[in-house]
């Protein structure tokens, strides 16, 4: 059973569509644009404990607003992004977004909610990352316990040297990591023993079917096992369904992310619902 659903590392061979490349390559051109014009958002998807039922925290995701085409998914643009080089440009302004957001509600009197941001693989592999991320907590006065990094599997297996001492700086200041998708990529279990990781995010395709397929229920109570024996917590995302949800509190997962608690909204909409 196919579990790669997404950021498949390998395309051994691709049929080469023109009128996709076309597409891509407008959508590019229309990107460089986008920064400047202010046409990225973000939105805020809350996380919440099973064992208080509070919310805990919040996954910030990007939206792009584009003039003429509509709201454009991550899941096409990140990757064109990614392949241009422009993600650099743009999940730095998605770090200062969110820390800028994150320092909105604090003023605003909201209690500190911590903010996940999602880093592509690319910005792992900066040697000036620390950097990059202390300079933007400094210039927003965002203390580093409130901004959690995600990162994906496929990151630590392209260049573990690089990664691990990265994700050391980082960690010793105080700025939480997780490791996205898990599952879904491969991974060596030695890395993951060795990285500073506080969490472990267990994919929405083990959760999606969980009630009809036992192989994704022995799973998923195996990740939870693993995650806690290596000092780690784990959320589960993809919570669509009380069901799902009971049997994640059954088997000690901490916390969970999905459209049962909410979709992924404006900051607005987060403020008036979710504080
Ligand atoms: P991700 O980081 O794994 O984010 C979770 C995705 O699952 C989000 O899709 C979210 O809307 C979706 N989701 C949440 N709950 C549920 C649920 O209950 N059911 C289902 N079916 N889906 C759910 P989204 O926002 O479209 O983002 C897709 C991916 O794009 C993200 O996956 C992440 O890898 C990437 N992405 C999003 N924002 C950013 C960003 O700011 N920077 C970078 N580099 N990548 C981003
Ligand atoms: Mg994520
Ligand atoms: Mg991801
Ligand atoms: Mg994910």
């Amino acid at each position: 059973k196919a579990k790669h659903t997404k950021n498949e590392a390998f395309h051994f061979y691709r049929p080469v569509d023109s009128k996709e490349s076309f597409e891509k390559l407008m959508l590019a051109n229309d990107l460089r644009q986008a920064i400047k014009n202010n046409e990225f958002t973000l939105y805020y998807q809350p996380q919440s404990s099973l064992k208080t039922n509070k919310i805990t925290g919040v996954e910030a995701l990007i939206r792009w607003n584009h003039p003429q085409k509509g709201m454009i998914s991550p899941g096409v643009f990140i990757p064109i992004a990614e392949e241009t080089g422009l993600i650099q440009e743009i999940d730095q302004w998605v770090l200062y977004q969110a820390c800028l957001q994150h320092k909105h509600w604090l003023d605003k009197g909201f209690p500190p909610i911590k903010i996940a941001v999602n880093l592509s693989m690319t910005q792992f592999q900066k040697k000036n990352l620390f950097e990059i991320v202390s300079k933007t907590l400094s210039k927003t006065g965002v203390s580093p316990k409130y901004i959690e990094l995600e990162l994906t599997e496929s990151v630590i297996m392209e260049n573990p040297e690089l990664t691990l001492s990265n994700i050391k700086k980082l960690n010793s200041i105080g700025i939480q990591l997780s490791l996205d998708d898990f599952g879904t990529h491969y991974s060596s279990l030695l890395y993951l023993k060795k990285l500073p990781l506080n969490r472990l995010k267990i994919d929405k395709s083990f959760v999606l079917d969980l009630l009809n397929d036992s192989d994704d229920r022995v799973i998923i109570q195996a990740m939870i096992n693993l995650a806690h024996n290596l000092n780690m917590t784990v959320i589960a995302e993809g919570v669509e369904n009380q069901q799902q949800l009971s049997f994640l509190q059954k088997n000690h997962c901490d916390e969970i992310q999905g459209f049962y608690l909410s979709k992924p909204i404006p900051q607005e909409k987060f403020s008036a619902q979710c504080f």
